[in-house]
């Protein structure tokens, strides 16, 4: 067989995939549609990796016994398209690295709420001084650190058009957080396709691996009834409970089972407040517990935890108006956790790329929490079309300064300006962190 491998996409997860098939002593060519940021093409000359950009020549690609395709690049680009038809593998970078590590893999996946809890049971296990890594869509590709690192541990954040690419892989231990209309562009507009997706995280699993998953989500919860679910269940709840094995709540008590129950903290101590946040932490307790880490420990990790930058996270407060930053809410199910829990009236900066979005589930909670709305989109219709209605004050701004303006103006002391914007950031913005960047920089200079 031939020693060739080939890899399409020259960014973090493309480079990390071409360092460590480089190193396993395979014949790389990394192909870039676009151009490659200099720190990558850097790191593809240390370390001799042959490489082209700009454009991709096919019969070099396809001459290849496998294909590393990175998340971002559909699966129905003509390229990909043409390796399939002629047998070439097309699989995702953790798959490709996974074959190369033998340690214990803890996956997380879901529609919202995977880099924190991420975060969260990685920094539990680190700080009970297990040896782990950090990999996924958060950091340093999952492919360049088993190049890189011996660990024992990884934490992986996993997205579905990672685990479109998912095919022998096979998780330790695996958290669906919930499961909500997401990226439907990619999916033919097809939520069951988008669904089928995230359940890819349990593949090859056996019946002694551990499956932590919101039970409350309506989705999750019906897919997991209907569904043959191989590893041991263990469903995290509020509203439902006590279970079997998982975690619940006993008045404000978090309560954990696994092997043996435990009561882990109230949830006032946890250092991210919310109720998405407590179905996090709640989910990376039981997966502590079934590393059997101590619960003291995880009291200790789920106290000190730093909430991340772009998350609900709090500005400033200017003139008795608080600011909050929930840039990385690119869609409505991370918007509704953000406006339930509003306590005062709410100037919203919503809007962006829409990717599909339905937002009839928004306007209960808009009517009762938002005073209005600043527009911050190239088109903004669809927004003006749910809530103009609703809200008496709707604005349009193209620049995150201008929102800012706008929402100051429109805010009185004790309001909060809540950035939030159900939306991608792309039509305006380089990214969701350019877009919660400028939206700090401007509230800063007020
Ligand atoms: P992801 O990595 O899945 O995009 P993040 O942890 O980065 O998730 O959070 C993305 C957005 O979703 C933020 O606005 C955050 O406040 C919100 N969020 C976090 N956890 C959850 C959850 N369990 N359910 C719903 N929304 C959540």
């Amino acid at each position: 067989m031939s020693n060739k491998i080939s890899i399409l996409g020259g960014g973090e997860s493309g480079v990390g995939a071409a360092v460590l098939a480089t190193r396993k002593g395979f014949e790389v060519f990394l192909s870039d549609h676009g151009k490659i940021d200099p720190v990558y093409r850097e790191v593809l000359r240390k370390n001799e990796i042959d490489f082209e950009e700009g454009g991709h020549t096919w019969d070099r690609i396809l001459d290849a016994r496998k294909i590393v395709k990175s998340p971002g690049i559909p699966d129905n680009v003509p390229l990909v398209i043409e390796a399939k038809r002629k047998g070439v593998p097309v699989i995702s970078e953790i798959e490709f690295a996974a074959g190369f590590t033998t340690a214990k893999k803890i996956c997380v996946t879901g529609s919202n709420g995977k880099t924190t809890t991420t975060m969260l049971i990685y920094s539990i296990l680190k700080n009970a001084g297990l040896n782990v890594g950090l990999a996924g869509n958060v950091g340093k590709s999952f492919a360049y650190q088993v190049a890189e690192n011996d660990f024992d541990y990884y934490v992986l954040e996993i997205s579905s058009f990672q685990l479109d690419g998912m095919f022998d892989f096979k998780a330790d231990i695996a958290v669906l957080t919930n499961i909500t209309p997401d990226h439907l562009d990619r999916y033919d507009g097809k939520f069951e396709k988008y669904i089928d997706s995230k359940f890819r995280i349990l593949q090859n699993m056996n019946s002694g691996d551990a499956f932590i998953y919101t039970a409350d989500d309506p989705v999750v919860k019906r897919e997991v009834s209907q569904r043959e679910i191989v590893p041991v269940q263990y469903p995290v709840t509020l509203k439902q409970g006590p279970f079997e094995r998982g975690a619940w709540l006993v008045k404000n008590k978090i309560i954990v089972k696994t092997d043996k129950k435990e009561e882990i903290m109230t949830l006032e101590e946890l250092a991210l407040q919310g109720k998405h946040n407590v179905y996090n932490s709640m989910a990376a307790s039981v997966a502590a517990n079934l590393l059997a880490i101590r619960k003291e420990s995880v009291k200790q990790s789920l106290m000190d935890f730093e909430s991340l930058p772009h998350r609900l996270e709090y500005v400033a407060n200017v003139h008795g108006i608080t600011f909050i930053n929930d840039s990385k809410a690119t869609n409505v199910n991370s918007t509704w956790y953000a406006l339930e829990q509003m306590d005062a009236p709410t100037v919203w900066i919503a809007g962006g790329q829409d990717k599909g979005n339905d937002y009839s589930g928004l306007v209960s909670l808009v009517r009762e929490k938002v005073k209005a709305i600043v527009c911050l989109g190239k088109d903004n219709s669809k927004l003006h079309e749910v809530f103009g209605d609703i809200v008496n004050k709707m604005v349009d701004v193209t620049s995150a300064e201008d929102a800012v303006e706008a929402a100051y103006q429109l805010a009185q002391k004790g309001d909060i300006v809540l950035l939030s914007p159900a939306c991608a950031s792309f039509d305006l913005f380089e990214n969701y962190q350019d877009r919660g960047d400028k939206f700090k920089n401007a509230v800063k200079a007020l």
